[in-house]
């Protein structure tokens, strides 16, 4: 499932190619994905300039002089960038062709992606309003998660990964700052102290810029139309490492579950 630094890596690949530009028309070729597409999208849209490519947490937002349209990639939606007129496969559902001639293509196997619009401020959205602060914005500090901590009797990891606390920190990513933050995945939220939240705010900054910088590297494929920005070859210290010894101290990595989710921590490292 594509998570946030891979939607931040098609939002790069994309922006480029799509920032300035007039559409010139829009091919849908589904009804409905996870949710319908408007009817008259691909009416809409033609003759709109596109003011911006934003990303709020998994979401891509189309910000036009005529509105946004909110893209999501669900668990198998790609897009791609395609300088010639190729005919679509099986699952292109939706392209946007640009005035320089340019086709961005939505490929969504098991179509839970979403095509969406809005003529408000997308914030308001009922399915963006609700959510927390960005990881990597400034609003994702130590004093944040201590706020919204206290008292709190659930598992820290289960915490991290709840989008109305903080959005687009998935397990891998959540294992992952834990352990770099020194944290066991199942102490109390509301028990951890403030500097060791500060540590593990750093942590999930770090570690999703870090895959952020991997994904950079994928671009190239992606703006010739072959490849899509994969899972970033990012070097994971405990995730999926059950058994094998922890990177800092020698000790077996332990695997739980926690909420449902598979959490991997050292046992020594994590208090
Ligand atoms: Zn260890």
């Amino acid at each position: 499932m594509p998570e946030l630094p891979e939607v931040e890596t098609t939002r790069r690949g994309l922006a480029p190619w799509l920032e300035g530009q007039q559409l010139a028309r829009i091919v849908v070729r589904v009804p409905k994905l996870r949710w319908p597409i408007p009817a008259d999208f691909g009416r809409r849209l033609p003759g709109a300039r596109v003011v911006a490519l934003d990303r709020r947490a998994k979401w891509l937002l189309l910000r036009t002089d005529r509105g946004t349209a909110l893209l999501h990639l669900g668990m198998t939606g790609s897009f791609r960038v395609l300088r010639d007129d190729r005919a679509p496969g099986l699952h292109d559902h939706v392209d946007l062709v640009t005035g320089a001639g340019v086709t961005i293509r939505f490929n969504d196997p098991r179509r839970f992606g979403s095509v969406l619009w809005t003529e408000e401020d997308p914030a308001l959205h009922p399915l963006i309003a609700p959510l927390g602060p960005e990881p990597l914005g400034a609003g994702f500090t130590g004093d944040y998660l201590h706020r919204r901590s206290r008292k709190r009797g659930i598992a820290i990891k289960p915490h991290l990964m709840n989008a109305h606390i903080v959005v687009g920190v998935g397990n891998i990513y959540a294992s992952e700052a834990l352990f770099r933050a020194g944290i066991h995945p199942a102490r109390a939220a509301g028990r951890v102290a403030l500097p060791r939240l500060e540590a593990l705010a750093g942590a999930v900054r770090e570690v999703l810029t870090e895959a952020i910088r991997a994904g950079g590297t994928t671009l190239r494929d992606f703006y010739d139309g072959e490849g899509q920005p994969g899972y970033f070859a990012q070097r994971l210290r405990v995730y999926d490492r059950a058994d094998q010894p922890c990177v800092s101290c020698g000790a077996p990595v332990r695997q739980m579950v926690l909420g449902q989710r598979s959490s991997y921590y050292c046992p020594r490292c994590q208090r």
